[in-house]
């Protein structure tokens, strides 16, 4: 299960260092990695700057589902995208969409980084309205909520019909301060 959920690289719970982010509920996050979210098909929103530990959260939620039984996959915004296009192509969206609705947990990891074009954005929202209350979904973000249309073509109403479905069963996480990236390279 864990080699296919394509994880970009394997990071513990065990290896997060809760006190150098005092904002992020440490007992929420243990309780998070007993999964009870994945059963009653509760969406996770991280939302945060660069380098505070979202990507290394969202794994590490993956890893815990994993062993916990249940059949996760990782995708970066891009990617999803990306798969989405290349099925489009090859006319096999159906077949993509019976293998994502066959899964457990979907993490999106970077929503918001890079613009997504027209097509791009129907494919997400395709991709929401797939797994509202069937598969749980892990977004990780650095945008607000306010400024999601931004990311999705610049189409509001649109984004709002993604973020209805989405925040139906929502757990938001935020995490503030500084990228523990940069707190290392110092
Ligand atoms: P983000 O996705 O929020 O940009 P990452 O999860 O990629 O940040 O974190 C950047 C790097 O710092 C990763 O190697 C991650 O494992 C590490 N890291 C971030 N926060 C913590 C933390 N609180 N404890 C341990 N490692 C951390
Ligand atoms: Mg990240």
């Amino acid at each position: 299960r864990i080699t296919s959920a394509k994880l970009p690289s394997l990071k513990e719970l065990a290896d997060f260092d809760f006190k150098s982010v005092p904002s992020l509920n440490k007992s929420r996050v243990l309780e998070l990695s007993r999964c009870g979210y994945i059963g009653d098909h509760t969406n996770l929103v991280m939302v945060g700057p660069p380098g505070v530990g979202k990507t290394h959260l969202a794994i590490a939620l993956c890893l815990s589902a994993c062993r916990s039984g249940y059949r996760t996959k990782f995708f970066t915004a891009s990617s999803i995208v990306n798969t989405y296009r290349e099925a489009r192509d090859e006319r096999l969206v159906t077949r993509l969409e019976s293998s994502l609705s066959k899964l457990d947990m979907i993490v999106i990891d970077e929503l918001g980084y890079l613009p997504i074009d027209r097509s791009g954005a129907e494919s997400l929202f395709g991709f929401f309205s797939l797994c509202y209350e069937q598969v749980s979904v892990i977004v990780t973000t650095n945008l607000p909520f306010a400024q999601w249309p931004q990311t999705f073509a610049g189409d509001e109403r649109m984004t709002g019909a993604l973020l209805d479905r989405l925040t139906h069963r929502i757990e938001i996480l935020a995490i503030e301060g500084d990228s523990y990236r940069l707190k290392q390279s110092r």
